[in-house]
């Protein structure tokens, strides 16, 4: 089930403007091929009525999944730069948090600005995973092979670790790196690092549900180790 929005989008290739149907809302759980949709970026691919080429640009909008309860909110910004729009299409991001506050007490809110934090967020709720761990681990193998990476040749710049998968029998954690070097990089973490962050270290109350706290991010993560420094 999904709430649609018509939305404007200007093809890459020969300019033009068009009209088209987007996704305002995602239930995944009561449409689970359109969770694969989401998972492959698909829902973001348009193809232009006079030229017909085919594009990939992600919009704003939000995913709920009512099994692991969490609903997760993709905020591009277009609200503030179509601020004639009709108020319903361009509802401000504070304004949909309250309301799915007050519809859906128990579920985890989450806020992110880029289409691979989402894809990354679904992959660690689906996984049944505390998203504050995994965040803070992938923020450490950034920071670790960066190091390692220093003499590369030519030198490889790690623009982020996301997470991908859980693996093996003993649930390794499989982060995918987004970076300069034209080869994947997969770095994989074993679980009892995960377990660690979250039951003895002395950060666990870091990674608690905390009130009014969307953005689980890289910037966060690093907030976290000063926490540790202090
Ligand atoms: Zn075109």
């Amino acid at each position: 089930m999904a709430i649609k929005k018509t939305i404007i989008r200007e093809c890459p290739e020969c300019g033009a403007f068009f009209d088209t149907e987007a996704y305002e809302v995602i239930n995944a759980t009561l449409d689970l091929a359109l969770r694969d949709e989401v998972i492959w970026g698909r829902i973001f691919d348009f193809t232009c009525p006079v030229c017909s080429h085919r594009f990939r640009s992600p919009y704003s909008m939000s995913y709920k999944e009512m099994e692991q309860e969490y609903i997760i909110f993709l905020d591009l910004g277009e609200a503030a730069e179509h601020s004639d729009e009709p108020t319903d299409e361009n509802r401000l991001i504070e304004n949909q948090i309250a309301e799915a506050r007050e519809f859906f007490p128990t579920y985890r809110i989450r806020v992110v600005h880029d289409m691979m934090d989402l894809i990354e967020k679904i992959h660690i709720f689906s996984a049944g995973l505390n998203d504050k761990i995994v965040t803070y681990l992938g923020y450490k193998i950034k920071d670790d092979v960066t190091l390692k990476m220093k003499t590369a040749k030519p030198p490889i710049r790690v623009h982020k670790a996301l997470f991908d998968s859980l693996k093996g029998k003993e649930g390794e954690l499989n982060f995918g790196l987004l970076s300069s070097s034209p080869k994947p990089i997969f770095v994989t973490t074993p679980s009892r690092d995960y377990e660690y962050l979250l039951k003895k270290s002395p950060l666990r109350h870091q990674f608690d549900e905390a009130e009014g706290l969307y953005q689980i991010d890289e910037s966060w993560a690093a907030g976290i180790d000063k926490v540790l420094i202090a």
